[in-house]
């Protein structure tokens, strides 16, 4: 997100910080104290006390028995990928509407998203589309999933917990478990949201990947975590994840990755861990907010909220039909011109250069959206009286248009 102001700027050297940013980290817990305590034990690396501590937290958190942490939420896709078996040349099947992080992860492996669209009440993989392209689409020939038009594997499923919002992920898993794929699930901001009651690391995917970037509810300045049941498998990520390395004498008994998160990153990592509660309610709260004082406005929806999860509410904020209202952009640059960031959201992956041959589905949910998407200021600082001046601004942006 272009508003991210991961560090203090310095005045004259970035550009000033909008008077009310998007998403800004909120170090308001013990965050200097355990990053003066790396200085002063001299373990700022990637071994120390910290990540140690910081692994347990977010499978505990998460709900997960175990957890492996990176370098970045990008870094801890891939990695489960690679530690899942995928394959240059492999298709894995990912919604359209994400962060191209997601797809990025998968073309690191060599291999290539295979698009789905999403459905309108959650914006994440639509179980049932993903049930009926797997069955028309692929053959088994021996042990091995088909993608019977580009002759490739299929090697994996990626549902993404889109903003934080869980993709309903029991429909997901028994179609996956059908066809014997493994799912990586992206649950980079959805640290703190609930599937069906469980804990988010609790829905069934073999792995589940977070991210601690600076924009993130929770951030670690960056990094990420790979969480999951599968101790074996989460000691294969961690070896991947450390260059592969077995024992003290260099040996390296495959091609690994350095995706080690340091102790320093960890430090903010735990600090900001132990608030992540207060955080998340503080963006619930803010979700509910703009949702309440939108909710007259004709023209003018919420983001989804379907009856199987509790939303982390990464990023909050509406949806606008146009007409009645401005377009996405025109709103953004009114709000701007008084100091508030509000932003365009996520362009789905298949209209993307990059991705423009993957195979994919027919995409009318997320074409009927993206466009339409604006995403508010939603910090877990800021004051009432900024969000009431954003929803002022809002109102007046998109009535006098
Ligand atoms: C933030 C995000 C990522 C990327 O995480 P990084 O830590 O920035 O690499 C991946 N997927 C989704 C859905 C995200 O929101």
């Amino acid at each position: 997100m272009t508003s991210l102001r991961g560090h203090k700027k310095e005045a004259g050297t970035y550009p000033a910080a909008p008077a009310i940013p998007l998403a800004e980290p909120n170090l308001a817990g013990n965050e200097a104290r355990y990053l003066m305590d790396c200085v002063e034990s001299n373990f700022v690396s990637s071994i120390g006390p910290y990540v140690d501590r910081f692994e347990q937290m977010v499978a505990r958190e998460s709900g997960s028995e175990g957890a492996v942490a990176t370098a970045s939420g990008t870094a801890g896709l891939h990695l489960s990928l690679v530690a899942l078996g995928v394959q240059p040349g492999d298709l894995v099947v990912l919604p359209s509407m994400t962060f191209i992080a997601s797809a990025n992860a998968i073309a690191h492996c060599g291999a290539a998203p295979w698009l789905l669209d999403v459905n309108l009440e959650s914006w994440t993989l639509d179980p049932a589309l993903l049930r009926d392209t797997l069955r028309a689409e692929t053959e088994r020939k021996g042990n091995v999933l088909i993608h019977r038009s580009t002759q490739r594997r299929v090697a994996a499923i990626m549902p993404v917990h889109a903003l934080g919002m869980p993709a309903d992920m029991d429909p997901i898993v028994e179609t996956a478990r059908e066809y014997g794929l493994p799912v990586v699930a992206d649950g980079a901001a959805a640290l703190g949201a609930t599937y069906r009651g469980r804990p988010i690391g609790q829905t069934g995917a073999d792995l589940t990947v977070f991210s601690f970037n600076g924009n993130k509810t929770v951030t670690a300045g960056g990094g990420g975590a790979v969480a999951g049941e599968d101790m074996t498998l989460l000691s294969l990520a961690k070896h991947l994840s450390t260059t592969a390395r077995r024992g003290p004498d260099y040996h390296h008994d495959r091609i690994g990755y350095n995706y080690r998160m340091t102790n320093l990153q960890a430090a903010v990592g735990c600090a900001q861990l132990e608030q992540l509660d207060t955080f998340v309610a503080a963006k619930r709260r803010v979700a509910a907010c703009y949702d309440e004082a939108l909710s007259d406005l004709s023209g003018v929806g919420s983001f989804p909220d379907p009856d199987w999860a509790d939303s982390a509410c990464w990023i909050s904020g509406a949806v606008l039909e146009t007409p009645p209202c401005p377009p996405v952009g025109q709103v953004c640059a009114a709000l701007g011109e008084r100091g508030i960031n509000a932003s365009p959201f996520w362009k789905p992956m298949h209209l993307q250069p990059p991705y423009a041959d993957a195979p994919r589905t027919e995409m009318s949910a997320c074409e009927s959206f993206w466009e339409r998407v604006m995403a508010l200021p939603c910090s877990t600082n800021l004051k009432d009286e900024d969000r009431d001046r954003v929803i002022v601004a809002l109102r007046e942006a998109i009535t006098t248009a």
